[in-house]
């Protein structure tokens, strides 16, 4: 049943279990909802607007959200003002910390995070990311997405590797 040219588009889930879709055809972008395909191997089918129908995987090493307690800084972005955090959770898609007190930073805010792994080499890891949760309480607690998912983040997935 394979198909040589049958191709498979990569999809990268957000922590809103969002992913968006590109057509490869007419490039129309679609933000899905694929929280109920999460667990599948199997291919999702794509059918767009204009007709084109393709195939896609859920990239499922996204959904591995690695327990950490590690120290790190961020700041909003275009600002050197760097606050410290420490960091509850890291996936490749996003990460989740924590701050002391309340915080004024709201969802929908840009942020710049330097975290060093506590690996080997002491990985520095540098990134934005566009807050997505805020909860106030004693401590504030942030979560939100790394801006650049397309990227490959070899450090960071060598780092979460389950394995
Ligand atoms: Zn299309």
């Amino acid at each position: 049943m394979a198909s040589n040219d049958k191709t498979y588009m990569r999809l990268y889930v957000n922590v809103e279990n969002q992913a968006s879709i590109t057509c490869p055809q007419c490039n129309t972008v679609k933000v899905a909802n694929v929280g109920p395909y999460k667990g599948s191997r199997k291919p999702l089918t794509v059918k767009c607007r204009c007709g084109w129908v393709f195939h896609a995987i859920l990239e499922t090493r996204k959904f591995y959200r690695k327990s950490v307690n590690l120290t790190g800084h961020y700041a909003r972005a275009g600002t050197p003002n760097y606050v410290r955090m420490i960091v509850e959770n890291l996936s490749l898609s996003g990460i989740g910390f924590r701050v002391k007190g309340r915080t004024t930073v709201k969802i929908g805010d840009l942020l710049i995070i330097r975290v060093a792994l506590d690996n080997k080499t002491q990985t520095e890891i540098v990134k934005d990311i566009a807050v997505r949760v805020v909860r106030q309480a004693d401590d504030a607690f942030i979560g939100g997405e790394f801006c650049d998912t397309r990227t490959f983040y070899k450090e960071l997935a060598w780092y979460l590797n389950p394995n």
